[in-house]
């Protein structure tokens, strides 16, 4: 389609967010499933109900925008989760797939901070001010979710990572 208006600018990018949001949705508990840590199962389950909210706040920004939020597929996190499964398919230590899962679920969160970035900038410039702080409110859930994967990672999973690693090291001395 033409470009013409922020509007439909604005349209093209909640489209692209509902097409990633929906999506996750559907991967984020086979994610959940996979994790051997609790507290990272915990996190995707944690977001997946966030992610939840977030398809049903795009749908009631269409509702006031009176448009169709479905009908475009976002490839970019079509392509992002292929490359998470990739990973979870692979055979190995646990706690390493965990930290692999960790830094798929990562470029996800990286991405839809970026789209909700973009998207609440275009609806605050179009003065639709109550849209740019509905976008607001998912674009902080999404910045949390991403620390807290960090803090997973740092304080949890990289450290059974290396010790569980070390310990196979040991077994073949
Ligand atoms: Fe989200
Ligand atoms: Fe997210």
């Amino acid at each position: 389609m033409a470009l013409e208006s922020l509007d439909e600018l604005l349209e093209e990018e909640l489209k692209d967010l509902y097409s990633a949001e929906n999506q996750l949705l559907k991967a984020l508990p086979r994610m959940a499933k996979k994790a051997s840590s609790s507290t990272l199962k915990q996190a995707f389950t944690t977001h997946l109900k966030e992610t939840e909210g977030h398809v049903k706040r795009l749908q009631q920004i269409a509702e006031m925008l009176e448009i169709k939020p479905g009908g475009k597929k976002c490839k970019a996190m079509e392509g992002l989760l292929e490359e998470g499964k990739e990973m979870m398919q692979e055979e190995g230590e646990p706690s390493l797939i965990d930290a692999a899962m960790i830094g798929a679920a990562q470029k996800v969160e990286h991405y839809e901070i970026s789209g909700y970035g973009t998207a609440r900038a275009i609806a605050e410039k179009l003065g639709q001010d109550r849209i740019a702080q509905i976008l607001q409110e998912t674009l902080d859930e999404e910045g949390a979710t991403d620390e807290k994967l960090t803090e997973i990672a740092q304080g949890e999973v990289l450290s059974m990572a290396m010790s569980a690693i070390g310990a196979d090291e040991d077994e073949e001395e």
